[in-house]
């Protein structure tokens, strides 16, 4: 982290702005406020103190890249406040940044102007974490990430039952996008108290915001009991939080095993089906991901379960991130990726091939097949190195004896239009299928007085439908830039929201990853953007607390719509 050198100094010229600059060492590779490598226009009479630098943008697949834009680092919560404040007298736009770790347009949009943006990046300082083992609760600054936060938590005997895969995400990020984990309550499993199987969103007590107090932007901590929480829990980017705290429960011990010799077929089957089914692990466990390579026969199933005392069978495990293999490319899967971006889609069977040979051989080989240890260290297994992939697809709320079903439909839906592309000589789809469950954000699971669930989480009870028990993901991946995937998502999406629907399921977007799309893009479906999806807000809920009172919500904490962008701008106008 460089400071700035003399001459930089000098080229800063005089003022705050040089001084803050000097002040605060900026991240390696950035360009410093008033030093010759910045190229574009520097936004005027910005607050002293805070690190401010161009720097490269680039979201997890790649799809969304800026070169440079102005981003900075606020030191404490009051630098956040006195950025809204210049914000709003200098008719900018904040946007906060957490990991970058995902798909969606809810931070920068692609092309959009940003002569008048301001990145905020929370993790270089807004990452300080404290754990109270007198109420169970930890409270972050906004760029903690959630593996640091269950690091102090499992130091402490606490922990989470359902965690997103990567660890690095920020805790403000993840929130903002009501992001779960892969866990329902096994066949007579007592819930832990403390934790939730719905979204992490769930597990808030309070959080602090930057909010319009009617003459200024100022710091306010809001109760779980104080209505307007609830559309702060999952906002999409429309706030600035500066700190959280959740609580959390008994920490426990897990195994995870895995299987690469059951057909899809046999896994996949209906209610009831006999043979080693998703739904018959799910019954034992409650903890199952299957991921199923494409044009391959066995998916990769994981089954995770409380396990006390170590199997004999099982590897103990001291640290997160097992699957070495699926987080490093072989160079083969490298090459075959480049015949995928240069239009050769036909090798998407044996890019299938060589993920679903990479995963048995990798299991093999580090002896990963049954793994115990500390929850985080199995709920963990996603690293940044894994393979950059595009994604799309939703969640179905259902009730839990008719998962089997929604999944059984599913994997035939696709697979029979998988064959009939295949036929035609198109390969629109090369990544893996990708299917979890996890619980709703229910009332009880919050320990503390509560306003409610996060109003726009894709895991919100329906009330019309207290039998629909958990959520469905259903995601399918695909390598960025191949011919006809944007054009597959589309009529899967449409598959889905018209199929799950009625009075056993209805259909909700992952908000986190991609939805909205069009032949060529997603997040470009107008009439999904601005009716279908805020519908999905007003079925089965209150007119009392639904999309609309949350927009409003969101209206009157920023008034000035200093935290939005051209996209949040259509979706939350
Ligand atoms: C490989 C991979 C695996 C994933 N697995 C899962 C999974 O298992 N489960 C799951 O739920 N999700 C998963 N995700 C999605 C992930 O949860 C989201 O993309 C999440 O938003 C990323 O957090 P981030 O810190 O990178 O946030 P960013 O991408 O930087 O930001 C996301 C949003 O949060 C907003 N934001 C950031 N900081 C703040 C703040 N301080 N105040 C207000 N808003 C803020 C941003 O403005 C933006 O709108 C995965 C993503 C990837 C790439």
């Amino acid at each position: 982290m460089p400071e700035l050198n003399r001459r930089q100094f000098i080229a800063a010229g005089a003022g705050a702005l040089a001084v803050t600059s000097v002040l605060r060492p900026v991240p390696a590779g950035a360009a410093p406020f008033g030093s010759s490598d910045t190229t574009i226009p520097a936004p005027p009479n910005f607050p002293a103190g805070i690190p401010l630098y161009q720097q490269r943008y680039q979201n997890w697949s790649k799809e969304i890249i800026l070169d440079a834009i102005w981003t900075c680092s606020p030191v404490t919560p009051d630098d956040v406040v006195r950025l809204a404040n210049w914000a709003h007298e200098n008719s900018y736009r904040i946007r906060p940044r957490g990991a970058m770790h995902g798909w969606t347009p809810l931070t920068i949009v692609n092309g959009e102007n940003i002569d008048r943006v301001v990145l905020v990046d929370t993790m270089v300082h807004l990452n300080g974490i404290s754990v109270d083992p007198s109420t169970s609760t930890v409270t972050a600054g906004a760029g903690a990430t959630i593996e640091a936060m269950l690091a102090q938590l499992e130091d402490n005997g606490l922990g989470w039952v359902s965690v997103p895969a990567p660890g690095v995400l920020s805790v403000a990020g993840a929130l903002a996008v009501d992001a779960h984990g892969a866990a329902i309550p096994a066949a007579g499993e007592t819930p832990v108290a403390g934790t939730t199987y719905g979204s992490l969103s769930n597990l808030v007590t309070s959080l602090t915001a930057v909010v319009w107090n009617g003459s200024a932007y100022a710091l306010r901590t809001f109760d779980r009991s104080e209505p307007e929480i609830t559309p702060l829990l999952t906002h999409l980017g429309r706030a600035f939080l500066t700190s959280v705290t959740m609580q959390a429960g008994a920490n426990s011990r897990m195994r995870c095993q895995s299987y690469t010799d059951i057909g899809w077929r046999e896994m996949f089957g209906a209610t009831g089906a006999p043979g080693r089914t998703f739904e018959s692990y799910l019954g034992r466990t409650g903890r199952v991901e299957a991921i199923w390579y494409p044009f391959t026969e066995n998916p990769w199933l994981k089954v995770w379960s409380i396990c006390p005392d170590k199997p004999v069978t099982a590897r103990e495990v001291t640290g997160p991130y097992n699957y070495a293999f699926s987080d490093n490319l072989p160079e083969v899967a490298s090459d075959l990726i480049g015949q995928l971006t240069a239009g050769n889609t036909f090798i998407a069977p044996a890019f299938g091939q060589v993920f679903y040979g990479t995963t048995v051989a990798g299991l093999a080989a580090t002896a990963s097949s049954d793994l115990w240890g500390w929850a985080k260290d199995l709920q963990f297994y996603i690293k940044p190195s894994t393979l950059l992939l595009t994604e799309g697809g939703g969640a179905v709320i259902t009730n839990r004896a008719d998962v089997a079903q929604v999944i059984h439909d599913f994997t035939q839906w696709f697979s029979e239009r998988v064959a009939y592309y295949q036929s035609i000589g198109q390969f629109p789809i090369n990544g893996p299928v990708e299917i979890r469950c996890c619980g709703m954000d229910a009332a009880a699971d919050v320990l503390v007085d509560s306003a409610g669930p996060p109003t726009i989480s894709a895991m919100r009870p329906r009330p019309d439908h207290p039998e629909w028990d958990t959520a469905v993901w259903l995601n399918v991946l695909g390598v960025p830039g191949t011919p006809g995937m944007f054009a597959f998502y589309r009529e899967m999406e449409q598959w889905m929201r018209s199929h799950y629907t009625g009075t056993t399921a209805t259909f909700r977007p992952e908000w986190s990853k991609g939805w909205a799309f069009s032949t060529e893009l997603p997040y470009k479906d107008a009439a999904v953007i601005e009716d279908t999806l805020p519908n999905t807000y007003r079925e089965g809920v209150p007119a009392s607390e639904n999309w609309d009172t949350a927009r409003a919500t969101f209206d009157s904490l920023d008034p000035h719509r200093i935290y939005s962008n051209t996209f949040i701008d259509r979706l939350l106008p």
